[in-house]
């Protein structure tokens, strides 16, 4: 609007100069051959004097208006640079601008001997806070957490958002390892306050990993570095933080190399495979098979599903081999109609809340009842006890399925948490009879069987490896028991021996 006008002005100021100018040139042709000098002079001066005014009007009003131009366009430039550098959702800087000042940094580093760290932070749980309160809620919590991060930090560092609910800070200088420290203790310190959106309070935490800026590192260097710290942050429970440490590199070597094959196993079906061990109830009847992941690799050789599943559910292929699992005990289940199956779930899975659906698909499609398999969960679901965990429990029994609580008393589930969630049997950890030969855990086995049969419940004695061990599981009333001592988990073709060998054998389909 402003230039539109400025425009029309200078058109018509333009068009009144040549007016003037077309104006003086005719009275000047026409007049002058009978007029002297000064009586032509007299004549066109006013003319002259006028076109010459608005001549300079003109030019000066274009002059003013380039000159804006000139500026309007610079402040666009200098607007779109700030947010080609700049994170939409909290305006802190993203990804790009902090790898240019960290490479700013390096160099200063390299010519005043300055010390420079990198933080990587990510929220811990955060899936859950929009799952919970929807994404409007996490996108307010995201911004308000960039803005308390940004005020426990000094102007001279960078707060960059570089992913979702990842962010980085850069301390371009800083004094030592200590002071890296301190940054990350102020951080965490900063988002674990409460956030509160209209009356709902929200509790957060952040994993941090921090590492300090060798002479030959690169920004990228740097990056990789502070990401490996940040994982283990994770890995060692969340909410705090780690500064690097060289030998995390060969483990975050080892681990993305371990991912890099079980891709491919997966996709090949080469060296995976499932191993079954029975449990057998007091008197020697079958009660089910458990399935076991078992996973040889040319590389590695025997990878533990102790060390795979972990990566598994990190790089996002757990449901994949929750799939292949499942597919391998169907397969017994064909073959041995009378065994029950039971299968572990990782609590990751349960995260997702479409699991109670695919699991329950996959069964269905394999022309078996959902009642042959009882699902193993761990005590650590049952404490969080997320609404997805919720959801899918209930579809799954149901659906039919049995469930079992696995490994209990490594965690601390409470007794209402056990009654509440209709758990069929409980298999007590290994611990409960490897350490039951001292009278006061023989009394505590008692009442953890005491416990289960009250609430309705089987209850499995696992680790049994041994006659003591088996007479001290049946003397405190466990109604099952699995272990080396009834046999090491094995191979599909050996459970058909297995069960012929056993006294209440069951019958193989041919
Ligand atoms: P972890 O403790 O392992 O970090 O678990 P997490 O749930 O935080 O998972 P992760 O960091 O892997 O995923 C981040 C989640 O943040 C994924 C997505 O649901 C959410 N997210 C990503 N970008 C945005 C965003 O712009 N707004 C909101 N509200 N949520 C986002
Ligand atoms: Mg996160």
């Amino acid at each position: 609007m402003k230039y539109s006008k400025r425009l029309g002005t200078i058109v018509i100021a333009a068009a009144v100069a040549m007016m003037v100018l077309a104006a003086w040139a005719n009275v000047a042709i026409v007049l002058s051959n009978g007029l002297t000098r000064v009586e032509t002079f007299n004549l066109i001066w006013p003319l002259t004097l006028a076109s010459s005014v608005a001549v300079i009007l003109v030019m000066s009003v274009l002059y003013e208006t380039l000159c804006d131009l000139v500026l309007q366009l610079e402040k666009q430039k200098d607007l779109a640079r700030s947010v080609a550098l700049q994170d939409a959702l909290t305006g802190v800087s993203n990804r790009t601008l902090l790898m240019d000042r960290l490479e700013q940094a390096l160099r200063q580093k390299k010519r005043d001997d300055v010390q420079v760290a990198l933080l990587i932070i990510d929220l811990d749980r955060f899936k859950s806070v929009n799952d919970t309160f929807g994404h409007d809620v996490g996108d307010q919590v995201i911004r308000e957490a960039a803005s308390r991060f940004k005020n426990r930090l000094r102007d001279v560092d960078t707060l960059a958002r570089i992913g979702g609910d990842e962010f980085a800070v850069l301390l371009s200088s800083v004094s030592g390892s200590a002071g890296a420290e301190k940054a990350c203790q102020d951080l965490l310190s900063g988002i674990s306050d409460v956030f509160q959106y209209s009356g709902k309070k929200i509790h957060l935490g952040a994993s941090i990993g921090a590492v300090l800026a060798d002479a030959e590192d690169t920004a990228a260097d740097l990056m990789q570095k502070a990401d490996i710290a940040m994982y283990k942050a994770k890995k060692g429970g969340r909410n705090q933080y780690k500064l690097f440490s060289s030998n995390m590199n060969i483990a975050a070597k080892r681990r993305r190399q371990i991912e890099e094959h079980l891709r491919l196993a997966l996709s090949t079906g080469d060296g995976l495979d499932v191993h079954f061990q029975p449990i057998m109830a007091k008197d020697q009847s079958i009660i089910s098979v458990e399935g076991f992941l078992r996973w040889t690799n040319e590389s590695f050789g025997s990878i533990s599903p102790g060390e795979a599943i972990p990566i598994a559910e990190e790089c996002g292929l757990i449901d994949e081999i929750g799939a292949f699992v499942i597919e391998q005990c169907c397969d017994v289940a064909h073959r041995f109609p009378e065994i029950t199956l039971s299968i572990n779930l990782s609590s990751l899975q349960f995260r997702d809340q479409s699991l109670s659906w695919r699991i329950e698909q996959q069964i269905k499609n394999s022309g078996l009842s959902c009642s042959r398999f009882e699902l193993e969960i761990t005590e650590k679901l049952l404490i969080d006890q997320s609404p997805e965990f919720v959801e899918n429990l209930g579809k799954l029994r149901k659906a039919g399925f049995r469930i079992a609580l696995d490994d209990f008393g490594t965690g601390y589930s409470s007794l209402n948490c056990l009654h509440e969630l209709a758990i069929d049997t409980l298999k007590l950890d290994s611990t409960f009879v490897a350490s039951a030969k001292r009278n006061h855990s023989i009394a505590l086995l008692r009442s953890a069987v005491a416990l289960g049969h009250a609430n309705g419940m089987q209850v499995i004695a696992e680790g049994v490896s041994n006659e003591g061990h088996r007479e001290i599981a049946f003397m405190s009333g466990c109604d099952g028991m699995q272990g080396h001592l009834i046999a090491a988990p094995m191979e599909r073709r050996e459970l058909a021996n297995f069960f012929d060998s056993h006294p209440q054998q069951r019958s193989e389909v041919a």
